[in-house]
């Protein structure tokens, strides 16, 4: 089958196939190019130029980490490469349970479990939680596993104004007594890098009787002074009820896991379709994963060194003239305006070594397409200040700023 047919399948496939040929043949497509050596640091190769990497979301600098190395090649030596299959059957390992009580208590929690992907514990979580006849709220800006999640549910589906707890507040208010109720949001938005208002939240969601579940992919390692996430941040204590975040981000492995209670966790762990019928995650990406939580607590300066690199990319690009929307987060977008403005700017950065990417129209509202650039911890100040010349020049040439 060749896709040229006059239906929707084939269109649907056309009308990228032409979009990106589009792209390429003015040198603006960026995607999906190969990283062929990491170079310590905040550096890698690509197209066999060494560049300063400004979309990573390991947000602690610990990939290659030594130690988390290790406990990956000792499992390996262990356990080898593979499971036996599913958590439910012959797929838990003792290193799956090491795992689990490290993110509970990370996490101040009774209980974790984990899965194969982030994305794949939202829709599992959120899907083994809601049924038909429940509602779920979630945030209109919330990352696309939760919206799946909640689809996948079958419950009546509401979106909130992003981060308008008065909007959360009179949508619950509209919704029948005695039926269940979950509120979802992202902690750091994943586009945009601003924070959650958790403490009015919180408020709002005891008012009315609604569970509440918060995606920590992007606060774990980033938020709070131990870098415990969103409720450290706040000075909270267990305010939230579904404690979901990934394992392949600032924890440098795959996976995603829920920490809460734990009939709530064990509920899970008999209940979810993810669990039950996909396979575990690896020796190896598992006890990286648990290696990596305890560097976190052994290494606190990481976690201080991201804030204060953040808030050196941040101030700087603001002083430069850009638009940096309403971050105070290691994800910092650089406004540009249209589709085109950004892929340009892109080419520009990346010309000039610095490996940063655009996000565009659908993935962000036409009109507010950016560079989503991202600092780590492992970046220091002068190479910061170099990448945001680059950017910089690239935004006068455009006449972004002036
Ligand atoms: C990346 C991400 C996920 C999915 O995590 P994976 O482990 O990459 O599957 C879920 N939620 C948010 C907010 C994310 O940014």
């Amino acid at each position: 089958m060749n896709f040229d047919n006059d239906d929707a399948v084939s269109r649907r496939i056309q009308a990228f196939t032409d979009r990106i040929g589009g792209m390429k043949k003015n040198d603006q497509y960026f995607y999906n190019q190969p990283i062929e050596e990491i170079h310590g640091g905040a550096k890698v190769l690509v197209g066999g130029r060494e560049m300063g990497m400004y979309a990573s979301y390991g947000y602690l600098g610990l990939i290659g980490h030594p130690r988390i190395n290790e406990a990956a090649k000792k499992a390996v030596d262990k356990f080898g490469t593979g499971t036996n299959g599913v958590r439910m059957l012959a797929g838990t390992l003792t290193l799956h349970n090491e795992l689990e009580e490290t993110i509970a208590h990370f996490k101040h929690t009774e209980a974790a479990v984990t899965y194969s992907s982030g994305y794949v514990t939202n829709l599992t979580v959120v899907s083994t939680l809601m049924g038909r006849g429940d509602y779920v709220l979630s945030d209109k800006l919330n990352h696309a596993s939760i919206v799946d999640g909640c689809l996948m549910s079958g419950a009546e589906f509401r979106r909130f104004k992003h981060n308008d707890m008065d909007d959360l507040a009179k949508r619950l208010g509209q919704i029948p007594d005695g039926v269940s109720k979950l509120v979802i949001a992202d902690a750091v938005f994943s586009m945009d890098g601003d924070v959650i208002d958790l403490p009015k939240m919180v408020k709002v969601c005891k008012k009315y009787g609604a569970y509440l579940m918060m995606d920590e992919a992007h606060s774990i390692g980033v938020l709070g002074k131990t870098g415990r996430g969103i409720e450290e941040h706040f000075g909270l204590e267990d305010v939230v009820d579904i404690k979901m975040g990934t394992l392949s981000k600032t924890i440098p492995s795959v996976g995603g896991y829920v920490a809460g209670s734990k009939e709530l966790i064990n509920y899970f762990r008999h209940a979810s379709r993810a669990y039950i019928f996909s396979a575990a995650i690896p020796p190896a990406q598992t006890a990286a994963a648990n290696e990596a939580f305890k560097v976190i607590l052994d290494e606190p300066w990481r976690v201080d060194k991201l804030r204060k690199n953040g808030e050196q990319f941040i101030s700087g690009l603001k002083s430069y003239g850009f638009d940096t929307g309403l971050t105070t987060t290691a994800i910092v977008p650089v406004m540009c305006g249209s589709d085109e403005n950004a892929f340009v700017m892109t080419r520009e950065a990346q010309h000039h070594d610095v490996f940063v990417l655009p996000v565009v129209s659908p993935a962000v509202p036409e009109g507010q397409a950016r560079l989503r650039a991202t600092v780590t911890a492992a970046h220091e100040p002068d190479e910061i200040q170099r990448a945001m010349d680059v950017i910089a020049r690239a935004g006068k040439q455009i006449g972004i700023i002036k």
